[in-house]
């Protein structure tokens, strides 16, 4: 296949249906890693076509939906400051934070821009010597690359008005930790077919030897999600647990070895705090102290700041597949996307948006 259309040919998803169908003698629960996975998944029905017994659960890979609420709170308060120019991805402007979200603050008069990549952020540097331009660098291992080039950049032109407030997760050591979890449901993984074009497969055989559990990478179009599962149903059928990757067209073995380089010149590994969720060891990225002048954190007084989330948002639930939007009291009542109380009815890829734009029925029954 060429071109993108074909990955949504009704005939071939039948085809697999029937498959998955025929392969399928007892229930399973399968989790997709990715928020733009799980859009597509509720945007086409896929879940609703397969057989009675075999769940897909929702993972936590919605980069807006994990960034912790403190690293929303310290942005705010960044961008009320009169010398700071906050720069962020557009999905961040509308996730709340303890008491603002950035497009309040913007509103306030904080100068809150919207940018597409880092590499805007820097030029905004370079055009306001006399402000101080912080860059919101947010999301897994698919943004990392780029925003470790915008900090490698700033350093090599010597830029001093230039940081970046750093959120970045990884997607390995998610699985990990939801893997050792005592509510743990999942029997298989689709793992995301984007953060493996960027990293590569290496990272994920440990997790299938260490758990004995099957994952398979794939990719975002219909076709590409019904081969995955009918890939995981195969191999748990047959009792097996290998690493195979549905999305050949995009993801070699080692991954995008340059990008991986200049992550690593520019990032360490380190603990991180995912929103909803809590503190996973080793599961976050930290600038490397060569770019302490570029990390928001350490140029900036920020102090600690501690919140709690929303009691009612049961986004820690959704995020590691134990509850579905639809369960959550406040869904499509006191929570839309345009009063959000938690952050995946906001972004693009939360799990509750997609649930509220392809399957709001769903909680009337
Ligand atoms: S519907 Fe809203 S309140 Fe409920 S879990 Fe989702 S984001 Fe949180």
């Amino acid at each position: 296949m060429k071109y993108l259309d074909e990955y949504r040919d009704e005939r071939l998803a039948h085809g697999l249906v029937a498959e998955i169908a025929r392969q399928t003698t007892r229930a399973w629960v399968l989790m997709e890693i990715c928020g733009g996975q799980t859009h597509t998944i509720m945007r086409y029905g896929l879940d609703e076509l397969l057989p009675r017994g075999l769940e897909l659960v929702h993972g936590p890979g919605c980069p807006v939906c994990v960034t912790p609420l403190e690293s929303i709170d310290k942005a705010i308060a960044l961008a009320l400051r009169s010398e700071v120019i906050l720069v962020s991805y557009g999905d961040m402007l509308r996730v709340p934070g303890s008491r603002l979200d950035l497009f309040r603050a913007k509103a306030q008069g904080a100068d809150v821009r919207v940018a597409y990549s880092p590499t805007e952020a820097v030029k905004i540097a370079r055009a306001n010597p006399d402000r101080k331009v912080v860059f919101l660098a947010i999301g897994f291992e698919t943004t990392a690359p780029a925003n470790a080039m915008a900090a490698w950049q700033a350093k090599r032109e010597g830029l001093q008005n230039f940081s970046m407030l750093v959120s970045h997760v990884l997607v390995p050591p998610a699985i990990r930790a939801l893997m050792v979890s005592d509510t743990n449901r999942v029997q298989g993984f689709i793992a995301p077919g984007h953060v493996c074009t960027v990293m590569g497969c290496d990272e994920y055989e440990s997790l299938v030897r260490d758990f004995r559990v099957p994952i398979v990478v794939g990719g975002f179009e219909p076709l590409d999600l019904l081969e995955a599962v009918l890939m995981l149903i195969r191999q748990l059928e047959a009792g097996q647990a290998k690493l195979e990757n549905q999305y050949v067209r995009s993801v070699s073995y080692s991954g995008n070895v340059p990008a991986q380089r200049i992550m690593q010149e520019v990032f360490e590994v380190a603990d991180q705090k995912w929103r909803g969720i809590g503190m996973i060891p080793l599961s976050g990225l930290r600038l490397r102290d060569e770019y302490a002048a570029y990390d928001a954190n350490r140029v900036f007084d920020l102090g600690e700041i501690t919140v709690e989330e929303p009691a009612e948002c049961i986004s820690a639930q959704v995020l590691q597949g134990l509850k579905k939007p639809t369960d959550c009291p406040a869904f499509g009542m006191r929570c839309t996307p345009e009063n959000p109380l938690g952050a995946p009815m906001v972004s693009s890829e939360g799990a509750c948006a997609a649930y509220y734009h392809y399957r709001r029925h769903a909680v009337a029954s």
